[in-house]
């Protein structure tokens, strides 16, 4: 049994006094009050980290759903990979709630705490003990134990965890609501210490082997998690220039990390990916923003991959001359006519926008609940340039104007501000259930929007119709079919105004 230390992560001191003040109410408790919690209790230079790589603002609080979901889901598809939480039990309850719904099919396990075993130190010895119990070489190649916020706040140190149990690697990762602001950039956090991990393998000797073998062609690993598609089609779209398609970031299983770092370019279609996109920088290898999607989008991809792994131009031009009419005739094969608001917390929102003009969508505002940064300026660059308002780090409330500001034919985003343009008699489609699950590169990417898309902008006329026929059995708190009608109370509900006014500022919520 190995005794070394996790590197994992920046070192902490371990869990304070600190912590009783927000042991028992994580999600109620200030942002800015959990976030001090974690310095004193020696976890900042962690979360400067965060700071860094996921830039907050205008909103600095998730809006969607746990940002653990995110790094939780790239352990749970990961073959031979265990994922163990620990954090609070309302919290744990949630996170695997969503895994299953989302067809997990594998145990999460939890290491459960009160405020004696968070204070005293015991819960990070009841964490030690799980690891070890739970690492057997025969199952695991790693273990992911995530810390949620508090005991992030409280500074639990997995990084003392050991490195590595008779051969299971141990990865310990800090995600909490008030530090990592998406789910999306939660998935970055895991990948990008795995991939640390991995290249610091790869850099003591010999690794694993892909398990179909050694690629002899130079590859171009991608990274963001896309429609399983897409990584064939992008390999047609290389194979002219002498290029393959290397594994897909975040990977399905621990050896195909060697592979991802022993390419010869890093594809960064999701642009969010900074952790990782570091490692593939430390590791040598450049890195391309963007993605293959329509025709400009193909082509000024094409042109970067080829350029970055000095492909000569006549072979590029072939590789576009070969895919760049199949999408031009799959787009006007399937146009679009229709005004369209787009939002989401994916991080593909900007590609998928920049598939909806090509294909003649009107679009008119695209929301992000991600960051703006330097691998998502060609495409922010190319959708202003068409006079598209593009919002980086958008809000709920950012999407909701932009609603009711464009008057759309069809508004993509997420659960609510399709329920409010359901409201309105404007269709809606949700973009991670409905659009981002699907392919989006080359000729195949155009057809299968654009199907999904019309759809629902022909659905106007039924959304009218729903419309009128409840047209009158009230809105809000008077909403539905009441024997009285309710009677109004406003000196109740100024009484409880005035009460929350004189409630502590630890009431702010954070997550969820
Ligand atoms: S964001 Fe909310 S649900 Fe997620 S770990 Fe923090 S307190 Fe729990």
């Amino acid at each position: 049994m190995s005794d070394d230390r996790n590197t994992n992560g920046p070192p902490t001191a371990p869990a304070t006094d600190a912590v009783p003040a927000i042991a028992h109410s994580p999600c109620h408790a200030g942002a800015e009050e959990l976030r001090k919690a974690a310095a004193a209790a020696g976890n900042s230079e962690t979360l400067e980290q965060y700071a860094r790589d996921y830039p907050q603002g205008p909103h600095d609080k998730p809006q969607s759903m746990c940002p653990a979901f995110g790094s939780l889901r790239v352990g749970l598809r990961m073959r031979r990979t265990a994922s163990v939480l620990c954090g609070s039990a309302c919290c744990v309850y949630g996170l695997t709630f969503t895994s299953h719904f989302y067809g997990a099919r594998r145990t999460v396990g939890y290491v459960p705490f009160n405020s004696e075993t968070l204070v005293t130190g015991k819960l990070f010895e009841d964490i030690r003990e799980a690891v070890h119990q739970l690492a057997d070489p025969e199952l695991y190649d790693a273990i992911v134990v995530t810390n949620l916020c508090v005991p992030s706040a409280s500074g639990v140190p997995l990084q003392l965890l050991p490195k590595q149990i008779d051969g299971v690697r141990i990865i310990g990762i800090d995600v909490p609501g008030f530090g990592v602001p998406t789910h999306a950039e939660a998935k970055d956090v895991l990948a990008g210490a795995m991939l640390a991990y991995a290249r610091g393998e790869a850099e003591q000797g010999p690794v694993a082997a892909p398990r179909n073998g050694i690629e002899e062609r130079p590859t171009v690993t991608l990274v963001g998690e896309i429609f399983p598609a897409d990584p064939v089609t992008i390999a047609m779209m290389l194979e002219p220039m002498g290029l393959a398609a290397g594994p897909v970031v975040p990977t399905r299983e621990w050896r195909e990390l060697y592979a991802a770092l022993d390419c010869a370019v890093v594809a960064g279609l999701h642009p969010f990916y900074t952790a990782s996109f570091r490692q593939f920088e430390a590791a040598g290898r450049p890195i391309v923003g963007s993605a293959p999607v329509g025709c400009d989008g193909t082509a000024e991809w094409l042109q970067n991959i080829g350029q970055a792994c000095g492909v000569a131009q006549a072979r590029i031009d072939e590789a576009k001359n070969r895919m760049l009419p199949a999408i031009k005739g799959a787009l006007a094969g399937s146009p679009i006519k229709g005004r369209i608001t787009l939002s989401g917390y994916e991080g593909s929102e900007l590609l998928v926008a920049r598939l909806l003009v090509e294909s003649g969508a009107d679009v008119r505002y695209v929301g992000t609940a991600c960051p703006k940064n330097i691998w998502s300026n060609a495409d922010r660059e190319w959708l202003e340039a068409r006079g598209i308002h593009v919002k980086f780090r958008a809000s709920l409330e950012d999407d909701c104007a932009a609603l009711e500001a464009f008057k759309p034919d069809l508004a993509i985003g997420t659960t609510p501000v399709v329920q409010k343009a359901k409201q309105l008699a404007i269709p809606g489609l949700y973009f991670t259930n409905l659009i981002s699950a699907r392919p989006l590169m080359g000729p195949a990417g155009a057809g299968s929007v654009a199907q999904v898309v019309n759809a629902a902008i022909a659905n106007t006329a039924r959304f009218e119709s729903m419309r009128d026929f409840f047209e009158g059995v009230g809105t809000g708190d008077r909403a539905g079919i009441w024997e009285d009608v309710p009677t109004e109370r406003p000196e109740f509900r100024a009484k409880n105004r005035a009460a929350k006014q004189v409630k502590p500022l630890s009431q702010e919520p954070v997550g969820c």
